[in-house]
């Protein structure tokens, strides 16, 4: 064994930044987190070759005095916490005193910053060299604030720069930290520069619409044209935010940025709520795209439990979970056709990013089939056509009696090979799968009734004798009280067979023998009766889709329209039980666009 020595400032310093800086990116969240923390209001990025040569963050913030410059280099060296206890109530985004120093130690660090307090004209100048890492100090000119320059990033670290990728990709990951960033704060302004390049600029965002702005710019027109905005409180919770609707839905999780009070995290108890609220509307292996914000006392989390800080430990996680579970659930629940056919306000916002339109799975509202319209939605040129057409429809609106409003999912015209119905609203067309649209509104109504213990039961005049494997049998025997539950009475009389007395009559009409052996293998493969109570929805979807109209089953115009009204009036009608979309809509516009018309 070699005897014990004391490692020098830059080793110990080195050994941490293994944690805190990994790559060019990490430099640049921990750079405008201290400007933030700082109270900039501006903050001005500068990267060269993929921040591996340059990485300059200028801000407009408080400054560090002449005597602290040297000190902030050093470890466990900051302004932020001063005992135990200030670790309880945490409201900077910096605390643990070590991103300066770690850098330092893996670079060549220079870092200038005249001081509120300063009244000097000039402001100073801090390098270290050397292992033990001696600063010193020279005057330079310099306005209120800090610059901080990050060059030759790994230099004497030659294992860690093997890990780099190529200048774009390190750049990329700049660039989303610095999206992340910009989402936390719309109150302050940034750019963004490459190869002195100017790759983005944004401006502080204060009123609504420049938020929404912003939100457009950093995660693409298409998110914030198919997004609800939300704002929920309960007690000392507050979420808002943009949500996806579920047909904007994406093929990976990489649109999806959780605050919480300001700092974006990644958490498993979030996305497990944000998951379970999208279950029953988002299309099997799909993920929603989200922008939100969980405000709540510092007390109620903790955020020293990473590196990087980029976990957090909730205190109550229970309340947490049901609170943006049924936050979102809600929100999702509301949306209805109305929402969905809002004019779009941003349609042709010009953005740096890389439009993410093409991920949404099928468009609704967006169904283009061609290039989304340019024009702003609200102020198109109809032509006569267009005109008269939408006179035929308010004259079908007079004679439904709704005479000044035609409703969103318009009237039906036609139903298309058993399958479809073709309707018109006062803008285009809308197309109904109608079994998928029935469906859902079946299951709605039977969780409504389920919960409200409504759910009616109606005897079978003949009792349904039913052959089924004896497992199947075991399972309806010991299952008998859970299954009454759901509205179906029945007993076993022998080994392999049952016997249904009794079905929801709700589902008088469907196929009643096909429905129990569904429920009787949903319930096999989930296992005991305390399952039965978390699986009920998709049970209660199982029967749904059995006592919902079939393809081909002619429909009268009336019922059609019946159809439509109730989609409107239904949580969810946008999809069916499976997550896929139950109507498509396509504008005037856009079917003008198609035949190339008035070009
Ligand atoms: P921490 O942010 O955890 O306190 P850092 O190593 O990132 O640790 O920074 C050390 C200290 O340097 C901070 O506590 C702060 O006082 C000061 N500091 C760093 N960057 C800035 C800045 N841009 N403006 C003002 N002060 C800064
Ligand atoms: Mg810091």
């Amino acid at each position: 064994m070699n005897r014990i020595n004391r490692l020098s400032q830059r080793l110990a310093n080195q050994i941490a930044a293994g944690e805190v800086v990994e790559r060019p990116a990490s430099v640049i969240k921990e750079l405008l987190e201290n400007s933030l923390d700082a109270d900039a209001t501006r903050l001005d990025i500068d990267i060269e070759q993929g921040g591996v040569k340059l990485i300059r963050v200028r801000d407009n913030g408080a400054g560090i005095h002449k005597d602290d410059l040297a000190l902030a280099l050093s470890r466990h060296a900051t302004s932020k916490i001063a005992e135990l206890d200030d670790l309880e109530n945490i409201s900077s985004l910096g605390f643990r005193g070590e991103a300066l120093a770690s850098i330092s130690s893996v670079s060549r660090l220079a870092m200038a910053s005249k001081a509120e307090s300063d009244s000097a004209s000039e402001g100073w100048k801090v390098e270290t060299e050397g292992q033990d890492m001696q600063a010193s100090l020279s005057t330079v000119a310099h306005p209120q604030g800090t610059t901080v320059e990050v060059r030759d990033l790994f230099f004497n670290t030659p294992a860690r720069k093997k890990f780099l990728r190529t200048q774009k990709t390190e750049f990329s990951r700049i660039d989303e930290v610095m999206k992340r960033i910009a989402l936390s704060r719309f109150d302050v302004q940034f750019t963004l520069q490459h190869n002195q390049r100017t790759i983005h600029k944004l401006l502080a965002a204060n009123t609504n619409q420049q938020q929404q702005r912003r939100v457009a710019l950093v995660c693409g027109p298409a998110f914030m044209e198919n997004s609800v905005y939300i704002d929920v409180e309960a007690s000392d919770l507050r979420l808002w935010g943009w949500v996806s609707l579920p047909t904007f839905s994406r093929s990976q999780a990489d649109l999806q940025y959780f605050y919480v009070n300001g700092r974006i995290i990644r958490d498993k108890l979030v996305t497990h709520a944000v998951k379970q609220a999208y279950r029953e509307v988002l299309f099997h292996g799909r993920h929603p795209a989200y922008v939100l914000y969980l405000e709540l006392p510092p007390a109620g989390v903790d955020v020293n439990v990473h590196p990087t800080k980029q976990e957090v430990r909730f205190r109550d996680s229970r309340l947490v979970h049901d609170f943006l579970f049924s936050a979102l659930y809600k929100a999702l629940a509301d949306v209805n056709p109305g929402d969905q056919l809002e004019t779009p306000q941003l349609a042709s916002t010009q953005s740096g990013y890389e439009q993410n339109s093409s991920a949404i799975l099928s468009g609704q509202p967006d169904l283009s089939l061609v290039e989304p319209s340019r024009s702003s939605y609200g102020d198109r040129s109809r032509s006569a056509v267009a005109n008269q057409v939408q006179d035929q429809v308010l004259a079908l609106a007079k004679l439904h009696g709704d005479a000044t409003e035609v409703p969103p999912l318009g009237y039906a015209i036609a139903q298309l090979h058993g399958i479809y119905i073709l309707a018109q609203n006062a803008e285009g067309l809308i197309v109904v799968d109608m079994h998928a649209a029935h469906e859902r509104i079946t299951y709605e109504r039977m969780k409504l009734a389920c919960r409200k213990e409504e759910l009616k039961m109606q005897p079978l005049l003949v009792p349904l004798s039913i052959a089924v494997s004896q497992s199947e049998a075991d399972c309806a025997e010991a299952q008998q009280q859970a299954l009454l539950g759901l509205g179906i009475e029945l007993e076993r009389v022998a080994e392999e067979s049952i016997v249904v007395r009794q079905i929801p009559a709700m589902l008088k009409n469907s196929d009643v023998e096909q429905m129990v052996r569904d429920v009787l293998s949903d319930v096999l493969e989930y296992g005991g009766s305390d399952r039965i109570q978390a699986h009920q929805d998709e049970l209660l979807s199982t029967m749904a889709c059995h006592g919902s109209v079939r393809a081909n089953r002619h429909l009268t115009i009336v019922e059609m329209n019946a159809l439509l009204r109730d989609m409107e009036e239904t949580e969810r009608s946008g999809q069916c039980n499976h997550g896929r979309p139950t109507w498509v809509y396509q504008s005037l516009d856009e079917l003008d666009k198609l035949f190339l018309r008035g070009q």
